[in-house]
């Protein structure tokens, strides 16, 4: 069955990305939150981001007026019942994913596919607490979504075919290349990303380089678009610490520690772009090194 319908659950900084370009690829958006300031912020900032891309001529302002007509928002959960396809894109915590599914659950036709954009919690698991794990599995999209081309799909250990080729053809028309990943910790992007990250503030909490040393040796010298520890801080360092301690607990390989310098950026609430402080300052005219 094609998928007509996309229901986005979350409106923060990935939803609200999902939203934008499943609209713009001529789906029917729902989109929900339990935050009316969220859904309200959401609207605008996909508004605004679209915008820009009808500024660049890279979509015309009929396109827009009609991606946007086709975002509706709600803020009760089971009108998502309705929808083909629901990508749950809420906070990355396990106990509030497992009650948006619970709670969805009554609501769902049988056809419809769940889907998780969680970075690092278990396919697997959060499809054996619904009704339907062969038709559940991980749709991970990369942040800002409307310029990242990768999409990771996820099977679950009980994922059945047709609900894969239903999500690679989903992607496929968004104009995205996926990648399939089997459900272990961190998938792939994750799994390869993190340490490097990891062994980045490593090298600064040993004293082998400097914040600015580290970033320019990788941008320079690895050809990195983007320094690690800048990288970090555009991610959120609380994000990062989560995917290590995943990586940590899930594969219980010590090399997978998290640096006691990112816990400790983390508890001082220092969590990168977000909160305007990390391994750089924000708040200034230009980033400024914190060490
Ligand atoms: P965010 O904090 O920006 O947004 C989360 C949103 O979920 C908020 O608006 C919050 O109000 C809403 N929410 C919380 N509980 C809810 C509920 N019960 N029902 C409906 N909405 C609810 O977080 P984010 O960065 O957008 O991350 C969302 C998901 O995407 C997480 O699983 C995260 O791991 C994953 N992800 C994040 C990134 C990234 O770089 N930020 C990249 C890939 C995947």
């Amino acid at each position: 069955m094609a998928i007509q319908t996309i229901g986005v659950i979350g409106a923060g900084q990935m939803g609200n990305g999902i939203a934008h370009v499943m609209a713009q690829a001529g789906y029917k958006v729902l989109l929900t939150d339990i935050s009316q300031d969220s859904l309200t912020a959401a609207v605008s900032l996909i508004e605004q981001n679209m915008a820009r891309q009808v500024g660049r001529g890279k979509l015309s302002e009929s396109d827009m007026s009609a991606a946007i007509g086709r975002i509706e928002t709600t803020l009760a959960l089971s009108d998502l019942g309705a929808t083909d396809l629901v990508i749950e894109a809420a906070t990355e915590r396990e106990t509030v994913k497992q009650a948006i599914f619970e709670d969805l659950q009554p609501h769902l036709m049988p056809h419809t596919i769940l889907t998780s954009n969680t970075s690092s919690i278990s396919i697997t698991r959060l499809a054996s607490r619904t009704d339907r794990p062969e038709r559940f599995m991980g749709f991970h999209f990369m942040n800002p979504v409307p310029v990242m081309k990768l999409v990771e799909l996820i099977r679950g250990i009980a994922t059945d075919a047709a609900t894969f080729d239903a999500c690679k053809d989903v992607v496929d028309r968004l104009g995205k290349v996926s990648a399939t990943a089997e459900d272990f910790p961190g998938f792939i992007v994750n799994r390869i990303l993190m340490p490097m990250i990891n062994e980045a503030v490593y090298t600064l909490y040993e004293g082998v380089g400097s914040v600015e040393s580290i970033d320019q040796s990788m941008k320079l010298g690895a050809n990195h678009p983007m320094g690690p520890l800048e990288l970090a801080d555009f991610i959120g360092l609380d994000t990062c610490l989560a995917i290590m301690n995943v990586l940590h607990d899930g594969l219980a390989d010590t090399k997978y520690r998290p640096c006691p310098l990112l816990t400790k950026y983390v508890e001082a609430g220092w969590l990168g772009r977000k909160t305007k402080r990390g391994f750089y300052d924000y708040r200034g005219e230009v980033p400024v090194p914190t060490r």
